[in-house]
């Protein structure tokens, strides 16, 4: 078992039933759990449901971007290193930086192994939304002007990972 900087300062509250990252909620849930609620939002919405799930990916990358960089004092590059590995840490999969060009404003990401894709099965778009809305957080954050990032590949294609890029002057 590796070591995870986020599961070994876990603040475990018995009381309250409650998981705290430096002050922060977490909660676990299972893959099944997320892509249950998708397909059935999926049902009535159609693409719809993906942009919802992109919208609150965003919220979560967007705070945990600003707060993680204010609480460590991070630079712009070290807490694009500590989401890459937070990602890892919580579980959604392995982040790699691709291409990181602050003066364009141009991100790129990669994914291996998301369990979005992973539980969703077969698909002719990208589904891991919830990543594709941390990543755009996160250059959003970053760049202080509103950037959406576009999944490229996805495991849920056939591709052999998930690829997100933000491009250039989002
Ligand atoms: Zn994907």
């Amino acid at each position: 078992m590796g070591k995870n900087s986020i599961i070994d300062n876990l603040f475990y509250d018995n009381k309250k039933g409650s998981l705290l990252y430096k002050g922060t909620r977490y909660l676990l849930i299972r893959p099944e759990t997320i892509i249950g609620f998708l397909k059935a939002v999926e049902e009535s919405l159609k693409d719809e449901a993906g942009e919802k799930f992109y919208l609150g990916g965003f919220r979560g990358g967007f705070f945990s971007t600003k707060r993680y960089k204010e609480i460590h004092n991070f630079s712009d590059k070290e807490i694009i290193e500590f989401m890459m590995k937070m990602g890892a840490e919580i579980g959604w999969g392995k982040f790699s930086l691709m291409r990181y060009e602050p003066k364009e404003n141009i991100l790129e990401v990669s994914v291996e192994n998301s369990p979005f894709a992973i539980f969703y099965g077969r698909s002719d778009k990208g589904v891991c939304h919830l990543i594709r809305g941390v990543i755009s957080g996160m250059a959003t954050a970053l760049f202080g002007k509103d950037c959406q990032a576009e999944e490229i590949s996805c495991i849920a294609k056939g591709d052999n990972r998930c690829v997100f890029v933000v491009r250039k002057n989002c």
